[in-house]
């Protein structure tokens, strides 16, 4: 489940671009302006560790464009985290809030460390680090941070309370994602999951296929997975096969139950990193496969919601001829010569910043309701989430009709379009 090394996503994410660029004839400034970022920083953080060391890890942040809003985009904590990588999830936060027709820019952050191996002091002298490096540079008007690989609220509210501590105040909307008492909203950590289900909800209908009479193979089983499942099975889906990362290891497993699995079951030996523990899960009845197992299951769907480039040229080869719906719950898990594979071969895919805008939306929620100190139920937040997706994924599935468009490129062509009236309205270009 690793990123290669020879993968880089940032390549991935101009060729996308270029792609609908040419088809919407984008003119030559506005195409120079959104294929790269407007601005970026890398930094170190040195960390007195728990020996007695100190160690420097490399930050990042990276503000695509704001154009339609301050940027918006989550901060990773992972080994193999790269600029380019950063780059590239920066651009598609952009395109993600522009389809979700959310007032915000596109941004995204990173450290290259695996908390696995941290204490949480350690982890939270790296956020507090990484707020002091750019305590000028975000703000809730500018950038918003959040969530995202590996970070948690716990992470979120040791970098507001850095900011705060530096800029003497109250600024819950600097972040999103934080504890739910502490400026958090209710239902953002079911969103993403949900979201991605909404979308899949929507899309099933439109193909007249019942959510019942279908099967789902989920790779990760992080926070994006865990509660797709629970929405997906709440619709009468069975999910059949999970694949999630085994640190010991440093490998990844699948997880197969023919008649279905038991997702409190796999919760209750899951670690917080969603890595399942095999040995209990073998006790349990489930089947251990190897990590790519996921991918060629004989079912329906197919939700990958773990890391980038998954689904790749050789890997599609593998995909079972059954698989109707590919619901990307991950950030670019599908790579362009794939892609062009599903598209050819009629697989109905919804494109990962359309599928897992429920996270970000749901921080657009989280940031009015701290801007205004006023904080809504459970109930009203999934309401307007469900609305906000669903319409999007109308929006797309209407243009992609419309104009006979692949998903991905309909929902590319009305976020690309958006950001572009933006830059022009405001006279950038
Ligand atoms: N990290 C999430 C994403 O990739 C959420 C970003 C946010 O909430 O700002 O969409």
């Amino acid at each position: 489940m690793s990123a290669t090394t020879a993968f880089n996503p940032f390549t991935m994410a101009q060729t996308q671009f270029d792609k609908i660029a040419d088809r919407i004839g984008l003119d030559d400034g506005t195409r120079a302006l959104l294929r790269s970022p407007l601005r970026e920083y890398a930094f170190s953080i040195p960390v007195h560790m728990d020996d007695g060391n100190v160690q420097i890890f490399r930050g990042f942040r990276v503000q695509h464009n704001d154009a339609r809003g301050p940027c918006k985009g989550g901060i990773r904590f992972h080994p193999l985290e790269t600029f380019d990588t950063v780059r590239a999830l920066s651009m598609w936060m952009t395109w993600k809030c522009a389809v979700a027709d959310i007032p915000l820019g596109g941004g995204k952050g990173g450290v290259i460390c695996d908390p696995h191996n941290l204490s949480a002091r350690e982890q939270e002298a790296i956020c507090r680090g990484w707020v002091r490096q750019l305590a000028r540079d975000i703000g809730p008007v500018t950038d918003v941070p959040a969530p995202d690989v590996m970070t948690t609220p716990q992470h979120m509210l040791w970098m507001l309370d850095e900011y705060e501590a530096i800029h003497g105040g109250r600024y819950p909307g600097l972040i999103t994602g934080k504890p739910v008492g502490l400026g958090g909203s209710l239902g953002r950590t079911q969103a993403t999951g949900f979201g991605v289900v909404y979308c899949l909800r929507e899309a099933l209908q439109e193909l007249d296929i019942q959510p019942q009479d279908t099967t789902a193979s989920v790779q990760g089983f992080g926070n994006v997975s865990q509660y797709a499942i629970e929405l997906y099975h709440e619709l009468g889906g069975r999910t059949v096969c999970v694949a999630s990362w085994n640190q010991a290891e440093q490998t990844s497993y699948s997880f197969r139950k023919a008649d279905g699995i038991d997702l409190d079951q796999l919760r209750g030996i899951t670690n917080r990193f969603g890595g399942i523990d095999k040995e209990k899960a073998s006790d349990l009845g489930y089947e251990i496969l190897p990590g790519e197992a996921w991918l060629t299951q004989e079912v329906d769907v197919l939700i990958p919601a773990a890391l980038e480039a998954q689904i790749t040229g050789e890997s599609v080869a593998d995909l079972s001829g059954r698989v109707r719906v590919i619901a990307e719950g991950a950030n670019g898990p599908t790579t362009p010569e794939a892609d062009a594979v599903l598209e050819r071969n009629g697989v109905f895919v919804i494109p990962d910043f359309l599928a897992n805008a429920g996270g970000v939306t749901c921080s657009y929620f989280e940031q009015v309701q701290s801007n205004m100190n006023y904080y809504w139920t459970m109930d009203e937040v999934l309401t307007k989430l469900d609305h906000k997706l669903t319409d999007a994924y109308h929006s797309v599935s209407e243009l992609a009709r419309k104009q006979k468009l692949y998903l991905r490129d309909a929902a590319y062509v009305l976020a690309i379009n958006r950001v572009a009236t933006a830059c022009r309205d405001r006279g950038w270009v």
